[in-house]
């Protein structure tokens, strides 16, 4: 007999608090289709203690050194390490991806945390000393107050940690409003806070669903809100959450275009697009969706190569051998992906690969879908239009470098995009003209380091700034601009006229 769903709870003013409102989602092993946990879904009562708690903490928590905060951050990422195994397991048993995929995500996160430790050097400010007579003028960024961050299901601990490393180490206090559907590994990681030192109240986790969404942005203590989802729902929250005042960055869904020339290397092109489309069951905000082919020769000699790589795909549990890819993260999700599949044949674009009866031995319950492949994707299909979010690739042929090129820009989402060639000019070209925020050159996956900063274009991304980085730290920080003059270099008498520096 199976073990009952565990009963999860929320994380509030740094201990475990169960919920109250009555409500509980399930939440799904995916590669078995069985209901493991219930998740307690927020009241506005419940999510506004967790607005309390993090409104308290903040001043004290504001007040520590930037030193201090970087040192509890030093020692969360040495607890990651430790238990990344654990982290990795959990992240594989909910959202079903593979391990050593799981793995990965938990170290893209890490680097985010590693940038934050760096976090006395990104707040130094700037300084002009002696701007008029005894006048010197800085500015110094000041943490914003209580912020929050909502999360998809698909990277259950690196979408969450984009957020919060530098929300904190800038000063601020977080609320967590994860994924209803993974929402085990975010309870790991304000655990390992805790046990780092980090003081009640600056980390909290809410799980919930719209009705902890909404009060979250319409609450006048909350300053910011980060949210990675999809495009219907980034575009609400941007919407009521400036509306609201706040500062929101609300970055939406993608549809990635990998364009392949035909002089690039049609192995390595194939290579990247089996990788790229189907890795984590095509369910990545950067999964390449697209490839456009320039040229019938280029189409032919790509198609002739995937075919018996998608055919030959290793399907099966994340967490059992090493295949290449899990399941679907639920099956309600599953069963969307495949009816895309049935409108592309329904629309006329040619299944080259059909993965849609897979069965999984000893695993028929699990929410799998085997790759598939498109050929003569047009623009005007919906299969196109719309992102998928599973195993699924497009290919659509373009007559020139030109026709491609356009096509990409005319797409409503730019989130990512990529390009195959060996020609210096025509990938000096495409990086300079697509209307895409992030751009691969033989890259195909260009995801940005901790460093830079992360975000699409278009429909991709609702608000000024991107995530982590530089971007990261200006979200969760406001400029103040202080100009001293010492009673020497104060000359007598009022002046009346606009203040310029003689
Ligand atoms: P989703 O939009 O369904 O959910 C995201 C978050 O919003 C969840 O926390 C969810 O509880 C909440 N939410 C859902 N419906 C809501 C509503 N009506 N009102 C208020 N809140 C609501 O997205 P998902 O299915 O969890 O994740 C997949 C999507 O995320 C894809 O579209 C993918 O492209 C996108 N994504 C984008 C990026 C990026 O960087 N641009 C990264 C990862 C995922």
């Amino acid at each position: 007999m199976s073990p009952a769903p565990a009963q999860l709870a929320h994380f509030v003013h740094g201990r475990e608090v169960a919920g109250s409102s009555g409500r509980n989602g399930d939440v799904f092993d995916p590669a078995t289709g069985r209901v493991s946990g219930r998740v307690p879904l927020a009241s506005k009562a419940e999510v506004e203690a967790a607005i309390e708690s993090a409104a308290r903490a903040f001043p004290a928590w504001a007040a520590v050194t930037p030193l201090n905060r970087a040192r509890v951050l030093f020692k969360f990422k040495e607890l990651l390490e430790r238990d990344a195994d654990e982290i990795a397991a959990t992240i594989t048993a909910e959202h079903g991806k593979v391990l050593s995929d799981a793995r990965g995500e938990l170290t893209r996160g890490m680097e985010v945390v590693e940038f934050a430790c760096g976090i006395p050097h990104l707040l130094k400010g700037e300084h002009s000393m002696n701007v008029g007579g005894g006048v010197d003028s800085w500015s110094e960024y000041a943490p914003l107050g209580v912020v929050a961050g909502i999360t998809p299901f698909n990277f259950p601990c690196m979408v969450p940690m984009w957020m919060f490393p530098i929300a904190i180490a800038c000063g601020n206090t977080f609320i967590l409003k994860p994924s209803e559907r993974d929402p085990t590994p975010p309870m790991i990681l304000a655990r390992l806070l805790k046990e780092a030192g980090l003081p009640d109240g600056v980390f909290n986790v809410v799980h919930g669903d719209k009705e902890a969404v909404d009060t979250l942005l319409d609450d006048p203590r909350v300053q910011a809100v980060s949210f990675v989802g999809s495009t219907p729902i980034a575009e609400y929250l941007y919407a009521r959450g400036s509306a609201a005042g706040k500062r929101v960055q609300a970055l939406g869904g993608a549809k990635n275009h990998m364009v392949v020339m035909p002089d690039a290397d049609m192995d390595q092109a194939a290579n990247a697009l089996l990788g790229a489309g189907y890795g984590s069951a095509g369910e990545r905000c950067m999964a390449i969706s697209v490839a456009v082919c320039v040229g019938d020769a280029t189409a032919d000699a790509l198609i002739a190569r995937l075919k018996p790589m998608v055919q030959a795909l290793r399907v099966g549990p994340g967490c059992q051998g090493d295949p290449d890819m899990g399941p679907l993260v639920t099956g309600t999700h599953r069963d969307k992906v495949r009816s895309y599949v049935d409108l592309g044949v329904e629309e006329g674009a040619e299944l080259v690969v059909d993965g849609r009866g897979l069965k999984v031995a000893g695993h028929e319950d699990g929410f799998y879908l085997g790759g598939c492949l498109f050929d003569r994707v047009t623009a005007a299909m919906r299969i196109y239009r719309e992102e998928i979010f599973g195993p699924v690739l497009c290919v659509v042929r373009a007559p020139d470098f030109d026709a491609a090129l356009k096509l990409v820009n005319e797409h409503e989402y730019g989130n990512g995009t990529a390009i195959f060639t060996r020609d210096g000019d025509s990938a000096r070209q495409f990086a300079h003209q697509v209307q895409v925020g992030m751009v691969g050159i033989n890259v195909p996956i260009p995801v940005p380091m901790a460093f830079h900063s992360f975000g699409g274009w278009k429909r991709s991304l609702f608000g000024p700034l991107h995530m982590h980085g530089p971007d990261g730290v200006r979200f969760y920080t406001r400029m103040k601009t202080v100009t001293a003059r010492w009673p020497t270099g104060i000359r007598t008498g009022a002046e009346f006229s606009m203040p310029t520096m003689k």
